[in-house]
């Protein structure tokens, strides 16, 4: 069978001389912190001494978040000749999202699976990144169809890997495992996996609790269960929720909570 003319098109925007480095960050459930994490990894890494070229791109259809976690919800994007325009967040990282192709901030994307898939191909397809030293792409969750879709599309794009979210309960442990079975199956590389809302730090006592106690030795012992590595864990933190929620940035703003802290140092041993 002839290949999709689109695809080569895709492989063109993201290829090695366009974009270094390409990471996704996955998870097998919704509101495990995934768009948190992928929020955070594109601040993190925009705001290195070099100030590196950084993109994200929001394809989580279902209930995209970034622009809201950035505070660019409401920017539009502009057309011109070589494609749409990603929205500034800062001088060196840029972001396009779903969220900003949706008439209103509360519609839900109820489309139907092709018109999904449709949809994150022209975003691949048309997004104008020009030349990015990073490009991380926030995914629908699990192994839906459009996630499915996503990977396909996105091979050959020579993608270095991807981070997986997940939280420490066996039911979203399990939604892993097929995850990184699906992407050994899409011959995506593994970078690893992250454990978040991993114990509630009190911040009367300082006390770490684990409100959600692994029945199974949680994400850790998964790793090595499947072979794949662990990058740590980062704790319950009212103080990330509460900067997050409000759009700011939780790299300069909450630098000394735990959560914080923990996610550098997750992000800096990547
Ligand atoms: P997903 O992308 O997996 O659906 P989100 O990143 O949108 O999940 O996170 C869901 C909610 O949980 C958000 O309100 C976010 O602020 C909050 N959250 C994520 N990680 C943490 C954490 N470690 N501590 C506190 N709140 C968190």
């Amino acid at each position: 069978a002839k290949e999709d003319p689109d695809l080569e098109i895709i492989r063109n925007r993201l290829s090695s001389s366009r974009v270094k480095n390409k990471i996704l960050v996955l998870s097998g459930k919704g509101g495990v912190g995934k768009s948190t994490f992928a929020s955070f990894l594109s601040l993190a890494l925009s705001a290195q001494e070099d100030m590196p070229e950084t993109g994200l791109l929001d394809v989580d259809i279902c209930g995209p978040s970034i622009p809201h976690m950035l505070s660019v919800q409401g920017e539009e994007v502009r057309q011109s000749n070589s494609g749409w325009q990603p929205v500034a967040v800062n001088d060196n990282l840029s972001v396009m999202s779903v969220a900003f192709l949706l008439p209103g901030r509360d519609n839900a994307v109820a489309w139907r699976g092709v018109r999904k898939t449709s949809l994150i191909k022209q975003f691949l397809k048309d997004t104008d990144w020009g030349e990015l030293d990073y490009l991380i792409f926030d995914t629908p969750p699990g192994t839906s169809d459009e996630h499915i879709s996503l990977l396909q599309m996105l091979k050959g794009c020579n993608i270095d890997g991807a981070v997986i979210v997940t939280t420490p309960q066996e039911v979203s442990l399990l939604d892993v495992r097929k995850e990184i079975n699906f992407c050994r199956m899409a011959n995506t590389p593994i970078i690893g996996v992250v454990e978040n809302m991993s114990g509630y730090v009190c911040p009367s006592c300082e006390n770490c609790v684990n409100i959600f106690p692994p029945s199974t030795g949680g994400a850790q012992a998964m790793c090595t269960e499947m072979g794949v590595r662990f990058l740590g864990r980062v704790p319950l933190d009212p103080k990330l929720s509460a900067i997050v929620d409000k759009g700011k940035n939780p790299f300069e703003e909450a630098r000394d909570s735990a959560a914080v802290k923990a996610l550098n140092a997750i992000v800096h041993n990547l």
